[in-house]
C-alpha cells in the first residue's frame, strides 16, 4: 500500500453510558463504526478506532446508591458487560476506556480553563428545585408534579405525556421529588456556562457546519437541523449550563472561590472530552505505538492532515453539532472532520420497548448461541448513509441470512472447491478460458472492487450488499449452466471444468473481499484455511488470481427459525407439542389451515388409523401447487396466508400453520402438494380453501412436502 497516498484517521463511536448493559440500538452504532474502521484499515489506512464508558452524572450516582455499591463498584460491573460485548459482536477497538480516569479529569479541566480565558464562561445566579429531605438539587426527570396544561397527575418535570406539551419543572401544580416524596423547594444557586450565544461562537458554528473542506459535509438532515438551531445569527442558541453542585458523581470544576460549595461539570460536557481521554490513554497505553504510529499524542492532534470522524445516534445530534466542535476550537485543538449520524432501530416496524416485549436483546442473542456475523450482515444490509431508522423483522432477517449469504455467498465455494481438490489436488487455473475473456473478466471485478470501494467510503454498506449478492448470482448462474458435475464424468473436459471451478473461486475471493469488514471471521478463515493467505485479506486482493485452494471446511450454518422464537422470547408451540406423538417417527400429517385443526388431526394420529379402500382415497383430489405469495398474518403467530397456483382460473387461498418452521418469504416459488377439494373453511383471517401438506415428528419441525423438480402447478398426486 502506497504510504503517500494512506490517511491517518482518529475514529470514535458515541460513549455508551455505564449504568447497564447495551441494548440492539448500541449494538448497530458499534457494526457501524467497525465496518467503516475495518475497510479503511483493509485499504491502508492508519486507523486509532476508541471508545470508553460514559460514566458520570446523577442517574449513575442514584443507582449506584440504590443497590447499595459505590458509583465506582456499579461503573466497573457494567464497564466488564460492555467488554464482553464489544468482544463478541467483534467490534475492533484499538483502545476502550472510561471518562472516570485521570486522563479526562486533565483535559476537561484543561479545555474548560482555556475556555475561561477565552471570556467563554458566565456565571448566573438560578432558581432550581432542591429536595431538602435528599439534600440535592433535582435534575428534572427527578421530579413530578400534575401537568399544568391538562391536569394529569404524576407528570414529568418537562413534559406532560398525556396531553403532550413541554414546560419548566417549576410550573407543575403540586411538585414532588421521585427520590423521596417531598414536595420540593425552589433555591437559588450559581451557574457556570458556556456561551454558546456569544457571537464569535455562532460565527464559529456557522463556520464549522458549512465548510466546504474535503470530507467534511454534514447529511443533509443534519444540516438542515443545525441550521434550524443556529437559527438568524443565532438567536436561537441558548447558552448551555455546564455546572451541577454537590452531590454529584463527575469532575470537580478547578479554580472555585475558596470556601465555596463544590462544582462538578454537567455530564454532557465531559462525555465528549472522554473521546480524547481515551485517545490519550491510547497514546500513553503504547496501542498506538503498536500500531505504527510514533507521534505523541499531541502532536498527533496537532497534525491537520489526521481526520477526525465521531458515530453518532440522531438523538445527540445537538451536542455533537454545536458544544463539541465550539469547545475544541475556542480550546485551541482539533475539531471533528465529520459526525455520521444514523438513525434508531426498531423492531417490525415499531420502537422497542422492555415494557411491550418488543425487541432484541444483544445478550440474549449471543447467549443463544447465534452468530454475531449473522447480524452484522442483517444490519450491513439496511445501512445506508442517511439519518433513516433501520427495522429488524425476524423473518426477514432469517430469510436475508439463509437464502443470501449462505445460499449465494457460502455455496460457492463449498461447491467450487469441491471440484478442485477431488481433481486438480487444489490447483487453480483457466486453461479453457481465452486471454481476451480473462481480461475482461479481471477488469469487471476490479471495476466491481472499486464502486465498493467507494459505497463503503460513503457508509452505503446496503449498496455493497446488494451488489455483492448480484455478483454471487452472476457466478451462480454460470457455474450451474456449465453443469460441473457432468464435466467432471468426461476425461476430455478437464481444462473445462477447471477453468469453470476457477472462475467462481476467483469470484468467490472478490466477494469474500467485498464482505470482510462485515464478515471479519469468516472472511479471516477463507484467506487463511479455503486460501492458504497467512494473513488477512486487504482490498488489493478483490482482483488478484488465487493459485490454490485447500478443501473446504465449513464455514457459517443456516439460522434455524427457532432460534429466532427463543431470541424472541416465544412461548414454545403449545399446539404443536400436543400434536407430537411422544415416540413415533415422522409421519406425515395436515398441516392444516388452523391451528386448532392440528390438534385434532395430530393427536389421532399417535393411533394407527382404521384402513380406507382406495375408492376413499380417491375421493381426496391432491394437486401440485405453487406458492405465489405467501405472508404473515397479523394476529397469528403461527399462521402464513399462502396463495396457491393449481391451474385454475383464480388463485386459491389458504391458512396454514407453519410460520413456526418458514418465513414467508423463503416459502415463495415453492411446489407443494394441496389438498384442493377440502370444503372451505371461514377462519377469522379469511376464507382457507384448501390445506398443504407438511410432515412433523417427535421432535420439533415442521416440513413442507416437495414434489421431485418436474412437477407442475395443477398436476394430479395420487
Ligand atoms: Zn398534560
Amino acid at each position: 500500500m502506497p504510504a503517500a497516498s494512506a490517511r491517518t484517521l482518529f475514529v470514535t463511536t458515541a460513549l455508551p453510558y455505564a449504568n447497564g448493559p447495551f441494548h440492539i440500538g448500541h449494538i448497530m452504532e458499534y457494526i457501524q463504526g467497525d465496518i467503516w474502521v475495518r475497510f479503511q484499515r483493509m485499504q491502508g489506512n492508519s486507523v486509532h478506532f476508541v471508545c470508553a464508558d460514559d460514566t458520570h452524572g446523577a442517574p449513575i450516582m442514584l443507582k449506584a446508591e440504590s443497590e447499595g455499591v459505590s458509583p465506582e463498584s456499579l461503573i466497573a460491573g457494567v464497564a466488564e458487560s460492555h467488554r464482553r460485548d464489544w468482544a463478541r459482536y467483534l467490534i475492533s477497538f484499538d483502545t476502550t476506556h472510561t471518562t472516570h480516569s485521570a486522563e479526562n479529569v486533565e483535559l476537561a479541566q484543561s479545555i474548560f480553563r482555556a475556555l475561561n480565558r477565552r471570556g467563554l464562561i458566565a456565571t448566573r445566579t438560578i432558581a432550581q428545585f432542591y429536595d431538602p429531605i435528599k439534600g440535592m438539587f433535582l435534575p428534572d426527570r427527578y421530579i413530578k408534579g400534575t401537568c399544568p396544561k391538562c391536569g394529569a397527575k404524576d407528570q414529568f418535570g418537562d413534559a406532560c405525556e398525556v396531553c403532550g406539551s413541554t414546560y419548566a419543572p417549576t410550573d407543575l401544580i403540586d411538585p414532588y421529588s421521585t427520590l423521596t416524596g417531598a414536595p420540593p423547594e425552589l433555591r437559588e444557586s450559581e451557574h457556570l456556562f458556556f456561551r454558546l450565544s456569544a457571537p464569535e461562537v455562532v460565527d464559529y458554528l456557522k463556520r464549522w457546519t458549512t465548510a466546504p473542506a474535503p470530507r467534511q459535509t454534514l447529511q443533509p438532515e443534519v444540516f438542515n437541523k443545525v441550521q434550524e438551531w443556529l437559527g438568524d445569527e443565532g438567536k436561537l442558541l441558548a447558552d448551555w449550563d455546564i455546572s451541577r453542585d454537590a452531590p454529584y458523581f463527575g469532575i470537580e470544576i478547578p479554580d472555585q472561590p475558596p470556601g465555596a460549595p463544590k462544582k462538578y461539570f454537567y455530564v454532557w460536557l465531559d462525555a465528549p472530552i472522554g473521546y480524547l481521554a481515551a485517545l490519550k490513554h491510547h497514546f500513553d497505553s503504547g496501542a498506538a505505538r503498536a500500531l505504527g504510529e510514533t507521534r505523541s499524542f499531541d502532536a498527533f492532534l496537532d497534525d491537520p492532515a489526521v481526520e477526525q470522524f465521531h458515530f453518532i445516534g440522531k438523538d445527540i445530534v445537538y451536542f455533537h453539532t454545536l458544544f463539541w466542535p465550539a469547545m475544541l476550537h475556542f480550546s485551541g485543538r482539533k475539531t471533528p472532520t465529520n459526525v455520521f449520524v444514523h438513525g434508531f432501530i426498531t423492531f417490525s416496524g415499531e420502537k422497542m420497548s422492555k415494557s411491550r416485549g418488543t425487541g432484541i436483546s444483544p445478550q440474549r442473542y449471543m447467549d443463544l448461541g447465534l452468530d454475531p456475523e449473522w447480524l452484522r450482515y442483517y444490519i450491513a444490509a439496511k445501512l445506508n448513509a442517511r439519518v433513516e431508522d433501520l427495522d429488524f423483522g425476524p423473518d426477514d432477517f432469517v430469510a436475508r441470512v439463509n437464502s443470501d449469504l449462505i445460499g449465494k455467498y457460502v455455496n460457492i465455494a463449498s461447491r467450487a472447491a469441491t471440484f478442485v481438490t477431488r481433481h486438480f489436488g487444489g490447483a487453480l487455473g483457466t486453461p479453457s478460458e481465452s486471454p481476451a475473456d480473462r481480461e475482461s473478466r479481471f477488469e469487471t471485478a476490479q471495476r466491481e472492487a472499486e464502486a465498493a470501494r467507494a459505497n463503503y467510503e460513503a457508509r452505503e454498506f446496503g449498496k455493497v450488499l446488494r451488489d455483492a449478492m448480484r455478483i454471487a448470482d452472476r457466478i451462480n448462474e454460470a457455474f450451474d449452466a456449465a453443469q460441473p458435475w457432468n464435466l467432471a464424468k468426461d476425461v476430455g473436459q478437464r481444462d473445462r471444468l477447471q477453468t469453470i471451478c476457477t472462475q467462481a473461486l476467483e469470484g468467490f475471493q472478490l466477494l469474500t473481499v467485498m464482505l470482510a469488514p462485515v464478515l471479519p471471521q469468516v472472511a479471516s478463515r477463507v484467506a487463511r484455511e479455503l486460501f492458504g493467505l497467512s494473513r488477512d485479506f486487504v482490498w488489493s486482493d478483490a482482483s488478484k488470481a488465487p493459485t490454490r485452494v485447500n478443501a473446504f471446511r465449513h464455514l457459517m450454518t443456516r439460522v434455524d427459525p427457532k432460534q429466532m422464537d427463543a431470541l424472541l422470547d416465544l412461548q414454545p408451540d403449545a399446539t404443536l407439542a400436543a400434536a407430537t406423538p411422544p415416540s413415533q417417527g415422522a409421519t406425515t400429517e395436515a398441516a392444516a389451515e388452523s391451528t386448532q385443526e392440528r390438534s385434532a388431526t395430530g393427536t389421532a394420529s399417535t393411533q394407527t388409523r382404521s384402513e380406507i379402500t382406495i375408492d376413499e382415497f380417491g375421493r381426496i383430489d391432491l394437486r401440485i401447487a405453487r406458492i405465489v405469495s405467501a405472508e404473515a398474518v397479523e394476529g397469528a403467530d403461527k399462521l402464513v396466508k399462502l396463495t396457491l397456483d393449481i391451474g385454475e382460473d383464480a388463485p386459491r387461498t389458504v391458512f396454514a400453520g407453519i410460520k413456526s418452521a418458514y418465513p414467508p418469504a423463503a416459502l415463495v416459488g415453492r411446489l407443494t402438494p394441496m389438498v384442493a377439494n377440502l370444503a372451505p373453511r371461514k377462519m377469522r383471517f379469511g376464507v382457507s380453501e384448501g390445506m398443504v401438506l407438511a410432515a412433523s415428528g417427535a421432535g420439533p419441525g415442521i416440513y413442507l412436502l416437495a414434489p421431485d423438480a418436474g412437477a407442475q402447478p395443477g398436476m394430479r398426486v395420487k
